[in-house]
């Protein structure tokens, strides 16, 4: 018996168990499952998001690939992938906003009202004249005092 990678959808590679003697495949299966009621494979949304999480876009993933000498996604599985990560977290958005004040006011120990911190705001705009309605915003507020740091990053659509 022989265990040969047959065909890959990116990270996810087929397996198939084949008798040496008559070539007959014994059993065969993907290294990853696909993700539910979605034909794509779950490693590969998994890769995507990690390089999102990093800031790192397809371009990361490729160069990620070629240095460890693996085959990666094709910018159009990326580009699936990507934009079922966004749609996502648009939606999760008003959870993950609650549980971040839950957080604060944890940390700050006060539970209601107005919360008086201090923070560091920037952002920037995709053309310049006032007319964008597309930019990205960052406010930063850290708090070592107990040794933890609270951050939020997004971009205004
Ligand atoms: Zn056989």
């Amino acid at each position: 018996m022989s265990l040969n990678p047959k065909s890959r959808r990116g990270f996810a590679h087929h397996l198939a168990l084949t008798c040496k003697h008559c070539g007959e495949v014994q059993a065969s299966t993907m290294t990853s499952k696909k993700l539910t009621g979605d034909k794509h494979y779950e490693v590969n949304r998994k890769v995507v998001l990690s390089f999102l999480e990093v800031g790192l876009g397809y371009s990361g993933v490729n160069t990620f690939c070629v240095v460890i000498g693996m085959a990666g996604v094709t910018a159009s599985t990326h580009a699936v992938h990507a934009t079922a990560i966004h749609n996502w977290k648009q939606i999760r958005k008003p959870q993950l906003m609650d549980e971040a004040e839950r957080k604060i006011r944890s940390v700050h120990n006060c539970p209601s009202g107005v919360l008086d911190l201090a923070v560091s705001f920037d952002g920037s705009w995709q053309k310049r004249g006032h007319t964008s309605k597309h930019g990205l915003y960052c406010c930063y507020r850290s708090h070592n005092g107990s040794g933890d740091r609270l951050s939020c990053y997004g971009n205004l659509l």
